[in-house]
């Protein structure tokens, strides 16, 4: 039987290996992840874990019961398609298909790597570093106001810690959103006693203190650097795989790499969406749930499916639920539902009068039934679009 492995037990890893076994794989499959913890779920490592209202995020998956053979602490080096072997310090491991789940790594903020004091927030072990940090309630110096920036934020606060963020862009998320759609954001920060610093660049940290390119001085007992994150396929290097400029694995519309029986997920993969006219790389957790579905049904060579999702993410921050589905891109029209100054609002993007992306604050039935008018693809009229008293559906 043919023998199954995947590098890298984070959700896209984990989910391929238990959609698998679902859709009725009965041949070996082998998971082997880097983190020597059981796998866990990343979301909570900045919310609930970070605050200490949950222990650990670890998956609720029985790997026994499943027959999955975890291979954990295990970090693999390199991949030789020819041999059907990835390697790894413990010796080569031959696989039959080989699923590349390696996720992303934080970008570091360069000359900061290794300072005493600096921290980034991606892993299980980050998170238990940073969880004594919130509880001295010093001061802490965030750079980057993306999503985990405003996340990690907002638990240092409600932990009692003096936040200072630092964002080199004039707003909040600036690679996500446009400059009108996040700017109301700016505000979120002000409103729970953390500063932003907007346009401001970090030239150096030293002890206790982060200085600015502009010459301030910041007290810094702990530094938190969320920057944004990067495939982590530099272990592929040599291996003959397609990557993208970016670094991502470039699969194509079923998940299949450029080399044969190797397919990429998650984080570490970008894919063609027909839907979207482009190719997509998404950092998100449903992502990571959706795709290894499409790669398990091929591998067991169920009728093809094609992966073309409508992309989807939460985020907590601020105490505000924020939802996004879909994909915008500026050639869309924007159109408000709701006073971005008040507690709950969407953004809708709509082209040639169909939905093609929305942003929701605080309003999960907006999100809900948009996500499903961009699924279907029926058109939304622009005045129920902007009225946020009437249901979204279709025209
Ligand atoms: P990962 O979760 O990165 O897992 C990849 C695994 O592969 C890692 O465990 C890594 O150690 C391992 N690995 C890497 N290289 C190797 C190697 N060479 N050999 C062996 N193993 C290797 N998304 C949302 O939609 N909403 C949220 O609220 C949200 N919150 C988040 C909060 C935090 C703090 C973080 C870090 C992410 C958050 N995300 C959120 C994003 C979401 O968690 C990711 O999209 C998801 O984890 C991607 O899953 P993945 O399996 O592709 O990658």
């Amino acid at each position: 039987q043919q023998r199954v492995v995947i590098v890298g037990a984070g959700m896209a890893g984990v989910q391929t290996a238990v959609a698998l076994r679902e859709q009725g794989f009965t041949g070996p499959v082998t998971l082997v992840g880097a983190e020597p913890h059981q796998p866990y779920d990343r979301p909570p490592l900045s919310k609930a874990v970070l605050l200490g209202k949950a222990e650990d995020s670890a998956f609720d998956v029985d790997f026994e019961a499943l027959s999955i053979e975890l291979r954990l602490g295990v970090e693999v080096t390199g991949l030789r398609a020819d041999a059907h072997e990835v390697d790894t310090e413990a010796g080569p491991v031959p696989y039959d298909t080989l699923v590349v789940a390696t996720g992303a790594e934080p970008v570091t903020l360069p000359g900061t790597e290794g300072v005493p004091g600096v921290h980034l927030l991606r892993t299980l072990d980050d998170a238990a570093r940073l969880k004594p940090v919130l509880e001295r309630r010093h001061d802490i110096v965030v750079v980057g106001a993306g999503w985990i920036g405003a996340e990690f934020a907002t638990a240092a606060r409600e932990a009692g810690c003096s936040v200072t963020v630092v964002e080199a862009a004039d707003r909040p998320l600036a690679g996500a959103l446009p400059a009108d759609v996040a700017a109301p954001m700016a505000q979120w920060y002000e409103e729970c006693g953390a500063a932003l610093l907007t346009r401001a660049r970090v030239a150096h940290v030293e002890p206790g203190r982060v200085v600015l390119a502009d010459g301030r001085e910041l007290p810094a007992d702990a530094v938190v650097v969320g920057i944004g994150a990067r495939p982590a396929t530099g272990w592929l290097a040599g291996s003959g795989i397609a990557l993208d400029a970016g670094g991502s694995v470039t699969a194509d519309e079923r998940l299949r790499t450029s080399l044969p029986d190797v397919y990429a997920v998650g984080d570490c993969a970008s894919f063609p969406s027909a839907r979207y006219g482009e190719r997509l790389l998404v950092h998100h957790w449903d992502n990571a749930l959706q795709g290894p579905r499409t790669v398990a049904a091929d591998i067991i060579g169920e009728t093809p499916q094609v992966y073309d999702p409508v992309p989807y993410f939460w985020s907590e921050q601020f105490g505000r639920f924020v939802q996004y589905a879909g994909h915008h891109t500026g050639a869309a029209e924007l159109v408000r539902r709701g006073d971005p100054a008040g507690p709950s609002w969407s953004v809708l993007w709509l082209r040639d009068g169909l939905l093609v992306a929305l942003l929701a604050v605080g309003r999960p039935r907006d999100l809900a039934q948009g996500r499903k008018l961009i699924e279907s693809g029926a058109p939304l009229a622009r005045e129920r679009a902007a009225d946020p008293s009437v249901p979204l559906k279709a025209a």
